[in-house]
């Protein structure tokens, strides 16, 4: 079986397999005991922070672990927008971010009342900051936006964006689950306030992230109970996940150039193998390499998705949280409309530096010899 689905999930390497079991036999103690069981546990916990610190370029006591992406969005999101109602009542963000993020403010705006704006893209599918800067609103206290899509890779432009709030009085919460371990992610220079992140998609093991957080923000906690995580974020720590998310993001860091250097070429030769057949992609300005939305005209994708699995060949349509439902991309309906045929024909491929050129050969090869 071959596997071109890390936007959904990545597989976990050895080098993190390992320091987990290590972790996992060697270490047992409560990281809020006394004793030394407690205080090596507490160890591991101050170095996973200190890693994540240093690869954010950031304070070590501002970074939160999370059981992912999913509860720091809704930690930054809830967490904030509670805490500051006196300073406005609107939230903007993307129509084509995360579910775990329209969820979330879509339950704000349901249950607690906030105004909320869900930007539209340009008929181009892209998003400029000036499209932001015309939804923004005096009362806007929150701007929520992801750095990249899950589904077709697109680049949002976090960095604009950050730099046009830094004149405004809304807090710039970015969703960097797509691009953690592959690119730079420094929060200060995009202008960012809060930041998320998700082991799972740099080769850690699953429910274990991370939010970063400006310290001068006044948010509530998601979850009470003890003092863990300096009282943001109750409940004794995941310590061999938090060991494996280290490594993972160590060797991440380690091979980021090279890594990212093999992604465009995997995704350069798959293009450049399909060259002779009849397709388009939804790509909506600059994309991270590491996905490829395509699309076959009047071929269905859940046809050739299936027969695809059955050649053994793993990839998507889309997002794996909406996959397993016979809804639409929201991501794709908000750029082509909700009555267009696109919407049935998107399928997502994505890579990691693990898939090899003898893989897109093969893959490339199926999926001419099905669409024949
Ligand atoms: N945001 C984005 C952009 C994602 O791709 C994902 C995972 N599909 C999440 C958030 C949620 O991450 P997690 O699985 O860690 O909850």
């Amino acid at each position: 079986m071959i596997y071109l689905d890390n936007a959904a999930t990545t597989p976990v390497i050895p080098g993190v397999v390992s320091a987990m079991t290590e972790s996992l036999s060697a270490t047992f103690g409560n990281p809020s005991s006394i004793h030394s069981f407690g205080r090596q546990a507490n160890q591991l916990v101050r170095q996973a922070r200190d890693t994540v610190a240093k690869a954010l370029d950031v304070s070590n006591r501002n970074i939160i672990f999370t059981s992912g992406a999913s509860e720091a969005n809704n930690q930054a999101l809830i967490g904030y927008a509670l805490a500051n109602r006196d300073k406005g009542n609107h939230i903007l963000t993307t129509a084509i971010e995360h579910p775990s993020v329209l969820n979330t403010v879509q339950y704000l705006r349901d249950r607690h009342g906030f105004d909320v704006t869900f930007v539209n893209p340009n008929p181009d599918g892209q998003f400029p900051a000036q499209l932001i800067e015309q939804n923004l609103q005096p009362d806007t206290i929150l701007v929520s936006m992801m750095w990249a899509n899950n589904e077709t890779g697109q680049l949002l432009p976090v960095a604009e964006v950050g730099r046009l709030l830094a004149s405004h009085p809304a807090v710039f919460h970015v969703d960097a689950t797509q691009v953690m371990g592959k690119i730079p992610v420094h929060p200060h220079e995009i202008g960012a306030d809060f930041l998320t992140a998700s082991a799972h998609k740099f080769h850690g093991p699953k429910g274990i992230g991370f939010l970063y957080y400006h310290e001068d923000l006044k948010f509530d906690a998601l979850i009470h109970g003890g003092e863990q995580e300096e009282k943001r974020r109750a409940g004794t720590e995941n310590l061999h996940s938090l060991v494996g998310m280290t490594k993972a993001l160590e060797i991440a860091i380690q091979n980021m150039d090279e890594n990212y250097q093999h992604v465009q070429k995997l995704n350069d030769s798959l293009l450049s193998l399909l060259s002779e057949i009849d397709f388009y992609k939804n790509e909506f300005g600059a994309t991270m390499p590491h996905v490829i939305n395509i699309a076959f005209p009047h071929q269905n994708h859940d046809l050739l998705l299936t027969k695809l699995d059955l050649a053994g060949f793993a990839i998507s349509t889309g997002s794996a949280c909406t996959a397993g439902t016979v809804e639409p991309s929201h991501v794709l309906e908000a750029v082509y409309g909700e009555d267009s045929p696109k919407l049935k024909e998107n399928l997502r491929i994505s890579f990691s530096e693990l898939n090899t050129i003898d893989e897109i050969n093969a893959f490339a090869e199926k999926l001419k010899s099905l669409l024949k």
